[in-house]
């Protein structure tokens, strides 16, 4: 088994309590997986009492309660009653773990830290070296899958390991990296789907047998050519010229300001059409929309023109970088790299975007404090609940208002 994960990622410590801004013990619902439940089973007393009311025995969902939707075993000081009266070992899997998260692939697990934890959100945005990415092999055998397409997984492995340290070339500038991220993913799925097609139309017994279309040769060495191609100093300007030559040649680098405003305001929309975890979010939203609307595009462009010039672009580089560790390879059940790498650019941006706003709204300054909480709130709401999982990579997949014309336009 091949274990991945970020250089920080046994530094992390749970404050906890009070001194948690944003406690992770309220708003989403907790399930307690199955040896826990039964330990919780010979738990006697009052504590006993409430794990048998409080804890649905079958499934092992605690329902969060209360106007604030907190667990049902978090106290006063936001601290945990199992903890407090047992001891973390009898913390279930879930609570045990978290933000600590594992992607599981039959032969590979990837963590990372999840930043819906305000404490592992700081972490990311205070470093300052580039973030590497460790891996470690064991003895333990994977699993076997014949469904897996492991094939596609590699190809996805050497993709994200290009794409990181194409993220992390201080060399370029934070809107070139992320316009040739979005380049890459684009040219790679497009092999990824002639062979995603071709396994489409394989006969039924293939099919019953999971047998699987490989890539072609010629498909394997344009992977290989447009990693390549991409790692050339001047893959930047190339791809622009491209773009230009191509029929999409309105495509990016408009001057057209009132669509940036504008597309942004879009997704932030869209955003509020979602599912809500806090009941503050969409109200947040929507003033958020209320403030740019108030403002003409010429305002708004120079603020923001301001606002770049005091912006970190390495908080930015954390950020994108992160996303794009946890989300590229998911794209092995589905093949949309191009969503997911659509994803992380887009959750970078809009984060940014919420950063101008606090920073318009409190006389043009910004703390630490208040960019881990707009960078934790917004994955949060999105991470935190399947359903907009789910829908956000759909919208990055199919709706016009994630197009990357429009993305482009914005970098
Ligand atoms: S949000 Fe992070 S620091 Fe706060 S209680 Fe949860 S794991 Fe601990």
């Amino acid at each position: 088994m091949r274990y991945y994960y970020p250089d920080y990622f046994k530094d992390f410590v749970c404050i906890g309590g009070k001194a948690c801004s944003d406690s992770c013990c309220h708003i989403w619902q907790i399930t307690v997986d199955k040896k826990t439940l039964r330990k919780y089973k010979h738990v006697t007393g009052e504590l006993g009492k409430r794990m048998a009311e409080k804890i649905d025995q079958k499934t092992g969902d605690i329902c969060p309660h209360g106007e604030e939707n907190r667990c049902e075993f978090l106290n006063e000081d936001n601290l945990c009653d199992i903890v407090a009266k047992l001891g973390e070992d009898y913390l279930c899997e879930t609570c045990y773990t978290h933000p600590r998260h594992e992607e599981v692939y039959p032969d590979v697990r990837e963590r990372s830290l999840a930043i819906t934890c305000p404490i592992a959100c700081r972490q990311l945005l205070e470093r300052k070296k580039p973030v590497r990415i460790i891996y470690e092999d064991t003895d333990e055998p994977g699993d076997k899958d014949k469904k897996f397409d492991y094939e596609l997984f590699d190809v996805l492995l050497k993709t994200r390991d290009n794409l990181l340290k194409l993220q992390q070339d201080r060399e370029l500038t934070i809107s070139q990296r992320m316009a040739l991220s979005l380049g890459i993913s684009h040219d790679i799925e497009r092999r990824i789907r002639a062979k995603s097609l071709r396994n489409k139309n394989t006969g039924f017994l293939d099919k019953l047998f999971a047998k699987k279309n490989s890539f072609t040769d010629e498909e394997l060495g344009d992977i290989e050519k447009i990693l390549k191609y991409y790692k050339k100093s001047d893959a930047f300007e190339k791809m622009c010229k491209n773009i230009e030559k191509s029929e999409e040649s309105d495509w990016f680098m408009l001057d057209d300001e009132e669509d940036k405003k504008k597309i942004l305001s879009d997704m932030i929309f869209t955003l509020c059409t979602m599912e809500a975890l806090k009941p503050t979010w969409i109200p947040y939203l929507q003033s958020v929309l209320n403030i740019r609307q108030q403002m003409d595009n010429k305002e708004y462009l120079e603020s923001y023109k301001e606002f770049e010039a005091v912006t970190d672009d390495i908080e930015i580089e954390q950020l994108l970088f992160y996303f794009t560790y946890v989300y590229c390879c998911q794209s092995a059940y589905d093949g949309a790299l191009l969503a997911k790498i659509k994803m992380a650019v887009v959750n970078t941006l809009i984060i940014k975007e919420l950063w101008f706003m606090c920073w318009l709204e409190n006389d043009k300054t910004l703390t630490m404090e208040d960019k881990v909480e707009y960078a934790h709130w917004f994955v949060r709401e999105v991470e935190n609940s399947d359903e907009n999982m789910e829908q956000w990579d759909s919208l990055m997949q199919r709706n016009p208002r994630f197009s990357l014309d429009n993305i482009f336009k914005l970098l």
